[in-house]
């Protein structure tokens, strides 16, 4: 239904409808106890969020699964959006500027930030989806395929996207195929830190079934502890940080509402 209505409203119309409905959505919320770092308001409460099925208790789902304080009233930004923009804000090594940014299924806050200081050298994009509003300098590809030469990008940002791709290896081959040597890339998963091998079976397609196996209509894997080692055989140098690591206050981590100490998952193209 949403969807149809979307399509039936111009975008720009629809983008204006919706800044308008946050803007006051902000204010109902308006209050002290939460802080969003990406549109600078603060919060009595962020709202609920997420999918509540039994697959993220019985496999304790980082990153997935209903969590109260999930979305930001003000800009509708998520906890990983937030992580992810407190992560970067923190580490200026990655953010020159116009670094050369490569930003996969772009978040409209995080997008806005990286376009400010890449300017020109900022692209993003990603799959066709019915009914979805794309940013006005979005462009449509597959991760599995992406248009661009060899070595381009300084920094690529790829925010839960990978548990949906069917072919996961090909994205993480092409990521770092278009990366420059020392690039950066930022690539988070939901994934359960209860199970060694990653869960996938190409062969369920049903959005129930994909759900009861990997914790969302529409992805099409499960990661365990393996991921790391799935990026590092597509030739990525693998780390991993948590905020607490760059001395961010887990008091602070409450505030902006995100998983705390929520493991970032930093592959870089060695040089
Ligand atoms: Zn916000």
């Amino acid at each position: 239904m949403k969807t149809t209505i979307k399509k039936l409203i111009p975008r720009p119309i629809g983008n204006g409808l919706r800044r308008i409905y946050l803007y006051f959505r902000g204010v109902v919320y308006s209050g002290k106890l939460y802080f969003c770092p990406i549109c600078q308001g603060s919060f009595k409460s962020m709202l609920e969020g997420g999918f509540d099925l039994p697959i993220n208790y019985e496999k304790k789902i980082i990153g997935a699964g209903k969590r109260k304080n999930m979305v930001c009233p003000g800009c509708a930004s998520t906890d990983r959006e937030r992580l992810l923009y407190t992560y970067l804000n923190n580490s200026p090594g990655l953010l020159k500027p116009l670094v050369k940014v490569l930003h996969i299924a772009p978040e409209r806050g995080l997008s806005k930030y990286l376009n400010n200081i890449s300017k020109s050298n900022y692209i993003s994009g990603m799959k066709y989806h019915e009914g979805f509003y794309y940013g006005k300098t979005s462009r449509l590809f597959d991760i599995q395929e992406l248009p661009f030469e060899n070595n381009q990008f300084e920094l690529v940002v790829c925010n839960h996207v990978l548990e949906h791709v069917q072919d996961d290896r090909k994205a993480m081959t092409e990521l770092y195929r278009v990366m420059q040597p020392g690039a950066t890339a930022i690539l988070q998963v939901p994934w359960s830190p209860v199970i060694e091998e990653t869960i996938e079976d190409p062969s369920i397609k049903d959005p129930k079934e994909r759900e009861k196996k990997f914790g969302q209509f529409d992805h099409v894997r499960l990661y365990g502890h393996d991921y790391p080692k799935r990026l590092a055989n597509a030739g990525f140098e693998v780390d991993t940080v948590t905020l607490e690591k760059l001395n961010i206050q887990l008091k602070y981590q409450q505030k902006i509402s995100v998983i705390p100490n929520e493991v970032i998952f930093i592959a870089k193209k060695p040089v």
